[in-house]
């Protein structure tokens, strides 16, 4: 009997205006994931989360759909959805994990991240992310009524749509590209945590990239945004695959 593959995804973006991600996603539950040994959320699950007590139709579809999923489930915060709860994780059957993770991938130790704490030359956006991961800042937000936080998710949103369009080449941003991962950070967490395997996602650039940590051979593997193209990863004892499929 041959064992059973872990499957990883991150960045769905899941919202209502998208009912053909929402889609393909209830598909990939019903179909791929249901035979998996686990399946792994690595961030940005959903578009935005205002709070465990933000219920909908929408929000309860999802979770009904995950909470029906016959294998284990582990979830991490991305920076759109990092006020996914314990209360979100006990209605699907989800762990939650904290970013970074080291777990065993079918005997090899490997990393998991969101991936935006690895984009260190972001300056701005490293400064709003230690406001917004702060436990007094997320107390605060929750007290809010829902039509408040959502008026504040619109406006964060707003501000970081201008900020990702000023910083890209095409637009006249620096030519290093600040909104990728800065590759000495990648090699200092990976060496910290001695593992020669990764695996994120945040920055929309689905690839494998060997890179060497403490002179030895190792590996970055990205996982894709769900947009005309779903993203998985699919890994077992003979290693991992990254794969997508379109989105009708
Ligand atoms: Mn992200």
């Amino acid at each position: 009997m041959s064992p059973r593959p872990t499957l990883f995804i991150s960045d769905l973006h899941l919202h209502p205006a998208r009912a053909d991600i929402q889609q393909a996603f209830l598909e990939f539950l019903a179909d791929a994931a249901t035979s998996a040994e686990a399946l792994y959320i690595l961030g940005d699950f959903f578009e935005v989360w205002l709070g465990d007590d933000d219920v909908n139709d929408f929000n309860t579809g999802i979770i009904e759909a995950l909470a029906a999923l016959p294998v284990p489930l582990y979830l991490m915060h991305g920076n759109r959805d990092f006020l996914l709860g314990q209360q979100f994780c006990a209605s699907v059957g989800a762990t939650l994990l904290s970013d970074p993770t080291v777990i065993n991938l079918h005997g090899t130790p490997t990393l998991l991240m969101h991936g935006d704490s690895l984009c260190t030359a972001d300056t701005d956006y490293m400064q709003v992310r230690r406001l917004l991961r702060s436990p007094a800042f997320q107390a605060d937000f929750l007290a809010k009524s829902l039509p408040e936080r959502a008026a504040f998710a619109g406006s964060a949103r707003q501000q970081s749509k201008a900020h990702t369009q000023a910083n890209m080449p095409a637009a006249g941003g620096p030519a290093n590209d600040i909104m990728d991962v800065t590759p000495n950070e990648v090699v200092r967490v990976m060496s910290e945590a001695g593992v020669r395997q990764m695996i994120h996602g945040h920055t929309h650039r689905p690839a494998r990239h060997p890179l060497s940590v403490d002179n030895k051979p190792a590996e970055r593997v990205v996982l894709g945004d769900w947009d005309s193209h779903g993203w998985f990863i699919r890994a077992d004892a003979a290693g991992l695959s990254l794969e997508s499929f379109p989105i009708a």
